[in-house]
């Protein structure tokens, strides 16, 4: 098999094993901003219906109307946002089912890509009025953990990193360049901190203060890099017991992941991709592209070794995962080739099929000291009585 990569400690076996998932692709379009409109910038994209998109490069109503029925580019996806989209709508079509899948013992991620100025960073972290896909994963996880706190504990803990110029930095607690290590349960970002997060209110808190920790461009000073990827990982580890009482540690990660700006590395052909590769273009980005390459055209060998980004991201994408994309484009024609862009890799993304067969599911062996092993049991013979 391609893309399984099964955990040697899991002794679950009552998943289903065929269980077979592409990653689930949706777009969304970003409002016209008023200094678009005032600009004289035109829409390029039409979304026809809940999944349909229409990619046109003539613009008036009219035109579009007239001639463009049987013109540009029609593509389908899992949804389709409008520019009308809530926050609410986003996460719920794209997300809410994740996070359920993460309470299970899986793992699962959201990528938003798109050009620069697109949306992604909306999407994903929003405002403190409309907050994105990250806080409202959170605030919907710490729903969920409430309502079934009967059946064991539950610990949240967030990272948030940022992979800037093949450098990973730690956005909560910024200091010296991360080194990335291998051990048996993946790629880690040795030192990195982890925060238990207790309410939302603190997460939005701490993810905006880590977001001002994201490397801003040197000639645009206040201006967040559009090269920067951040990537927030949410680990909920839960603790109960099976049938026979035997204690199980479930571990679920979730990675949401504000990708750098697509411009510049997502080349549609093998042409463009040689022209590019001279420039001084995004590594990282460029070998999540080839990554996705591979696994769409069922590659025995996926490059995730060729950047930092792919390196940490090896068991969120191809791997025994839940993978979600959002594609973040912009309305204005003067975008139209970046939108073009984001559009093919998106539809290209459809092809990838993850492997999700399993819970990161541990029985506790032995080790296990007696005080908890006893506290353990006081709480399930509470809890069943
Ligand atoms: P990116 O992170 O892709 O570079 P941003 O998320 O920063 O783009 O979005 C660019 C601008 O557009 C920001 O001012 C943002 O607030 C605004 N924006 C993006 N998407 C939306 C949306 N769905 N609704 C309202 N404003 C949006
Ligand atoms: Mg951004």
């Amino acid at each position: 098999p391609l893309f399984e990569r099964q955990s040697t400690t899991s002794r679950n076996n009552n998943n289903n094993n065929n269980n077979n998932s592409r990653v689930l692709v949706f777009v969304r379009l970003r409002p016209m901003m008023n200094r678009e409109k005032e600009a004289g910038c035109r829409t390029c994209i039409r979304i026809l219906n809940r999944r349909d998109v229409y990619l046109t490069d003539f613009a008036s109503d009219n035109d579009y109307l007239r001639l463009n029925r049987f013109r540009g580019r029609h593509f389908t996806f899992d949804a389709s946002f409008p520019e009308s989209a809530s926050q609410l709508d986003v996460y719920s079509t794209t997300t809410a089912d994740l996070v359920e899948a993460v309470l299970q013992g899986r793992n699962g991620s959201v990528f938003c890509y798109g050009a620069t100025g697109a949306g992604k960073t909306y999407t994903m972290l929003g405002t403190v009025e409309n907050p994105g896909v990250m806080v409202l994963a959170i605030k919907d996880l710490f729903t969920k953990i409430r309502q079934r706190s009967y059946d064991g504990n539950h610990v949240v803990h967030l990272s948030y990193l940022e992979v800037y110029n093949e450098t990973v930095r730690d956005l909560l607690s910024p200091g010296r360049p991360l080194v990335l290590r291998e051990d048996k349960q993946g790629i880690m970002a040795a030192g990195l901190s982890q925060y238990r997060a207790y309410s939302t209110d603190e997460v939005m808190a701490l993810l905006l203060q880590g977001n001002k920790n994201r490397t801003t461009e040197p000639t645009r000073a206040n201006e967040t890099s559009s090269r920067s990827h951040a990537i927030l990982q949410v680990m909920i580890e839960y603790r109960t017991r099976d049938a026979s009482m035997n204690v199980i540690n479930r571990v679920g990660k979730l990675s949401l992941i504000d990708l750098a700006g697509s411009e510049r590395a997502l080349a549609t052909d093998q042409r463009t991709l040689r022209s590019v590769e001279g420039a001084n273009i995004n590594r990282s980005l460029l070998a999540l592209s080839s990554c996705i390459n591979a696994l769409v055209e069922g590659k025995k060998h996926i490059p995730y070794r060729n950047s930092k980004l792919t390196q940490l991201l090896k068991d969120s994408l191809g791997g025994a995962c839940n993978t979600v994309m959002i594609a973040n484009i912009s309305p204005s024609n003067l975008s139209f080739g970046e939108t073009q862009n984001t559009l093919h890799w998106a539809d290209r993304a459809k092809e990838i099929r993850n492997k999700v067969y399993e819970t990161n599911e541990e029985l506790v062996q032995d080790s296990e000291s007696d005080a908890d092993q006893a506290k353990l049991l006081l709480e399930v013979q509470k809890e069943n009585r």
